[in-house]
């Protein structure tokens, strides 16, 4: 079904993109609706290069030029803000000196447990666990799991990702090692494979900051969903990762982007306290600025796989 149902949003966004549709539809729909802010995770430079030129004549301002515009009621119709999470060495790299060539405002989101010590994040691990365990049963910190039935080690990581979406660290993040020491300390699997990649560096976010095209903003500091982390915790995450991104940019860090995102990662509880601390805060939840309250703006995913025509579809209808 999910094949059928892509096939026709490629046929529709095509029609959009064929018959020219898009700039009028766009110019409709921003007055009502608002501008909006693009959410990407890792890609090719030349495709971003891509899906961006593809939306003009919207064109991509600073994260806190369009957020203050939407603050103020002011319109933001033909404006979208571009944003990065989780902060990636390669990706940040070269968006960063893809968006400079361009002089396209890019906001990447960062971690900042992540940029202060090597081992990568949870979501990381899992996927290269995902990748490259072999159908065998394994044994780790005592718990035995069977990879061998058809279809196992995708349920393994689809039941990991669940609870890793709304759970503390403790539930996941100890078995997910133990599990990758297993793999390579049996031999089953070579560690460079399960190796996360690397960070961004401090310095080179220091550089980038310097030359002005690219921001950086916070994501936390463990990338724990924020619905399981204690007031406590949430607090000392918001406040550490912003001391932090300001201390290495010379510059105020007023924007969060929430882990995982959805609805179940963010809960109720923490979209107040991080209105404390930060001017907005963006989520996974896909949509435009309309209305939306700054501790909860939406955004519109997009993915490497999405052709410019599928991107124009996804922010018309978002
Ligand atoms: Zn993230």
């Amino acid at each position: 079904m999910a094949g059928v149902a892509d096939a026709l949003r490629a046929v529709a966004a095509r029609a959009v993109s064929a018959v020219g549709a898009y700039r009028p539809l766009e110019d409709v729909v921003g007055r009502v609706r608002g501008g909006f802010v693009l959410a990407y995770h890792n890609l090719p430079a030349a495709r971003f290069v891509s899906q961006i030129a593809g939306l003009a004549p919207s064109r991509p301002v600073a994260l806190g030029e369009l957020v203050e515009r939407h603050a103020r009621g002011a319109s933001t119709r033909g404006l979208f803000a571009i944003t990065f999470d989780d902060g990636v060495g390669e990706t940040v790299r070269e968006i960063a000196a893809a968006a400079t060539a361009h002089q396209w405002p890019v906001t990447f989101y960062l971690p900042t447990g992540y940029l202060e010590a090597p081992g990568g994040l949870p979501f990381q691990w899992l996927r290269a666990i995902e990748r490259h365990a072999p159908p065998v049963v394994i044994e780790a910190a005592g718990e035995t799991i069977d990879f061998r039935p058809p279809g196992a080690i995708r349920a393994f990581a689809r039941a990991t990702t669940k609870i890793m979406y709304t759970r503390p660290w403790a539930e996941y993040g100890p078995r997910l090692r133990a599990l990758a020491d297993a793999l390579v300390g049996g031999g089953l699997v070579p560690a460079e494979a399960l190796a996360p990649p690397p960070a961004i560096t401090w310095p080179e976010v220091e550089a980038l900051a310097r030359a002005g095209v690219a921001a950086f903003e916070s994501h936390g500091v463990t990338h724990t969903a924020v619905a399981a982390l204690s007031d406590d915790e949430l607090e000392r995450e918001l406040v550490e990762s912003r001391r932090l991104i300001a201390e290495h940019t010379g510059r105020e860090c007023r924007h969060f982007c929430y882990p995982y995102g959805g609805a179940a990662s963010i809960g109720a509880a923490a979209p107040p306290r991080v209105a404390r601390h930060y001017r907005s805060a963006t989520t996974m939840a896909r949509g435009r600025l309309g209305r939306r309250a700054l501790e909860l703006l939406p955004r519109v995913p997009v993915y490497p796989h999405d052709d410019d025509a599928l991107v124009r579809l996804k922010v018309l209808t978002a």
